[in-house]
């Protein structure tokens, strides 16, 4: 299964993908991750990226292609994938499908988790209260819904488009939500998992 997450910040897309990995056998790679662990790090990409992240904008677009070419080669995601949090902007929309298609791995499915901006906010600020991501503080999260709204948005009228989305209700119990994902997932992918 390959399949794409897209939501706004506090969604729930990272939540959903670590159950989804588990039920479908496939790796969930979230771009937000990768970039996180290259700051840990301290890399010289981490130490670039951190700014950026920290003020809620996008980190450059060639970076995030590099960076998923490299994790999209690693042999586990030879069966398939769960992209959370690429593709973020049309520019990102067109170069996954590049490479996708010169991998010969069409997507299966993009779906997105609809959460109204007062609840994304009430979430985000939760999780900065408990884990402390600059980027979720209130302000910074503002500024995070603007990009979404401009940026992100049209990546997934693209896909409404071209007949590719799912729109999900991402409100309510987890197990829910995670029941309505699986219902609107192709049907013979999640069989072939058993
Ligand atoms: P996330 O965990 O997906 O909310 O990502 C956290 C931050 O990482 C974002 O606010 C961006 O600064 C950066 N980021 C993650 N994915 C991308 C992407 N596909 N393109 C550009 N920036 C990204």
């Amino acid at each position: 299964m390959r399949l794409v997450l897209l939501g706004a910040p506090g969604s729930g897309k990272g939540t959903q993908a670590s159950r989804l990995k588990k039920e479908l056998g496939v790796p969930h790679i979230s771009t937000g991750d990768l970039l996180r662990a290259a700051v840990a790090a301290g890399t010289p990409l981490g130490r670039k990226a951190k700014a950026v992240m920290d003020a809620g904008q996008l980190v450059s677009d060639d970076i995030m292609l590099g960076m998923l070419e490299e994790r999209l080669s690693q042999a586990d995601a030879k069966t398939g994938f769960i992209l959370d949090g690429y593709p973020r902007n049309l520019a990102q929309v067109e170069a996954l499908d590049g490479l996708l298609e010169r991998l010969h791995q069409p997507l299966d499915a993009v779906v997105k988790l609809d959460v109204p901006p007062e609840e994304i906010v009430s979430r985000t600020e939760i999780r900065f209260k408990a884990e402390g991501r600059a980027d979720d503080d209130p302000q910074v999260v503002r500024k995070r819904l603007d990009v979404y709204a401009e940026q992100t948005a049209p990546v997934a009228e693209w896909y409404q488009r071209h007949g590719m989305l799912k729109a999900v209700d991402g409100v309510g119990e987890l197990d829910a939500v995670f029941r309505r994902i699986l219902a609107a997932l192709p049907g013979d992918r999640i069989a072939a998992h058993g």
